[in-house]
């Protein structure tokens, strides 16, 4: 077991979907910078969007919607608990990103004039996009990271933040999960893009893997964050969702009911407003539980055969692909059931909530060099596109930062501390 020293300008903590948005963008802006993205997995495959997406939950597409519209929009969902300039800012860039995407060659639905083909799903607008071909998303992201020439590690843990004298970030300390080698990695400013806290409570399922967030995102950020002194803000919105019971997808009642499916009460009756994510909602799921007219469905039987084809191309193909193969054993078909849900288990996700590492509508936390981005970050229910953008705002801003300073002194005593803490379960005879 080594302990390996490196130094980097910038270095990007995970690798899925809003850290290599801000790794291209920290090289766009100074190709002569020295950008680290670190991944306890493989950036290849990682993160919530490791199987694609089936699709945008919030597209300001101007002509559909506009900024004003969504902030207004969040505002009312996540029951007045916003920093409005933040979302705003998420919404005012959230076209040119889509632009940049198509560009990339991620693929957006479009109608026959080539216009995108937005759903309303939301109580006051339209912000769906489906992505029906979506599954390649990583792959696209690799390739900015390869042609933008961005180092990446593989395989290591993060674990805490180096601080400098003044509490400004000086880098990031983890472990490699395959090797057991400690890294120090200095660095002027360290983006956090480690998903959402997914791992705060147990699946009904009782499988600890078997959560709604990609299992590895278990808030080693938001810890991260935490001891370096950076602020943490609305952990009461924290996030639940309707599921398929004993699936850990999203049941996606907001996926079909562009297509006339719906979350149905025992008797097959209606009883939510919007399906968009809300306090509202799910204060309606959990009335309709307590009244005795649960369990809930997701109800798609009353549809034409067609239409539940192609409900099932976007559900079972992309994003999910183990959906299909789970209805299949359970031996449920949409066609001649209503499909039992159930609620998941709680997590910390600005991705579906609010909750995360306070941070400001430039993506800066509260402590010098510290930057966050995607569901780790505050800024209330900004998902896959929020990601990108806020990844586009902390790349940009970081590569501003880190051009004028110079490598903020390590602490020894904060690197011995660490390593003890990290290889502290293997100096145990028994337990963990
Ligand atoms: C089931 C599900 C369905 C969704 N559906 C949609 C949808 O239809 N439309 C939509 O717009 N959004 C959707 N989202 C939300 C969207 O996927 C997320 O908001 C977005 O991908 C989050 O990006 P991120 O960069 O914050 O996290 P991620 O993409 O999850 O990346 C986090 C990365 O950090 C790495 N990591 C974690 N901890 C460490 C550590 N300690 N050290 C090193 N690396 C670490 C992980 O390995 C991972 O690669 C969905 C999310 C889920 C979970």
């Amino acid at each position: 077991m080594n302990t390996i020293e490196t130094e980097y300008d910038l270095v990007i903590v995970g690798g899925g979907t809003g850290g290599p948005m801000a790794a291209v963008k920290a090289k766009e802006k100074n190709p002569k910078l020295r950008v680290l993205v670190l991944d306890k997995a493989n950036v290849k495959r990682s993160g919530a969007i490791s199987m694609g997406m089936d699709g945008l939950n919030n597209a300001v597409i101007p002509g559909h919607a506009t900024p004003e519209q969504y902030t207004k929009e969040i505002t009312v969902a996540n029951d007045g608990i916003v920093d409005q300039k933040g979302v705003y800012a998420y919404a005012a860039n959230s076209f040119p990103m889509i632009e940049e995407l198509d560009r990339w060659g991620i693929k957006f639905e479009k109608d026959e004039t080539g216009d995108y083909s937005v759903r309303k799903v939301h109580h006051l607008g339209s912000y769906v996009l489906p992505m029906p071909e979506g599954h390649h998303m990583k792959r696209v992201l690799y390739r900015q990271l390869k042609r933008a020439r961005v180092e990446i590690t593989n395989r290591v843990v993060a674990t805490r933040l180096l601080t400098g004298p003044d509490g400004a970030v000086a880098g990031v300390m983890g472990f490699d999960c395959r090797t057991a080698d400690f890294h120090v990695i200095k660095a002027k400013a360290v983006v956090i893009c480690t998903g959402a806290a997914g791992r705060l409570g147990l699946p009904a399922s009782g499988y600890m893997f078997g959560t709604y967030e990609n299992p590895t995102n278990c808030g080693e950020g938001h810890v991260m964050a935490y001891h370096a002194g950076a602020e943490l803000t609305n952990l009461e919105c924290f996030q639940i969702n309707p599921l398929i019971k004993d699936y850990n997808g999203p049941a996606c009642a907001y996926v079909t009911g562009p297509f006339g499916g719906y979350t149905s009460n025992n008797a097959g009756q209606r009883f939510i407003e919007c399906d968009y994510w809300s306090g509202q909602m799910m204060m309606e799921f959990f009335n309709e539980l307590e009244g005795g007219r649960g369990p809930v469905f997701l109800k798609l039987d009353h549809l034409a055969e067609e239409t539940i084809s192609e409900i099932e191309h976007i559900l079972h193909t992309n994003e999910r692909p183990s959906r299909g193969r789970f209805h299949e054993g359970r031996g449920t078909d949409y066609r001649k059931q209503m499909i039992e849900m159930h609620i998941s288990e709680i997590g910390f996700c600005s991705g579906h909530s609010a909750s995360g590492i306070w941070t400001n509508e430039r993506g800066e936390c509260s402590i010098p060099g510290l930057y966050a981005a995607g569901d780790c970050a505050s800024i209330p229910h900004n998902y896959m596109l929020g990601a990108f953008v806020y990844g586009k705002f902390c790349g940009e801003n970081a590569a501003d930062y880190v051009s004028g300073i110079s490598q903020p002194a390590i602490d020894a005593g904060q690197v011995e501390k660490e390593k003890a803490r990290v290889y502290a379960p293997l100096g145990k005879t028994e337990g963990l």
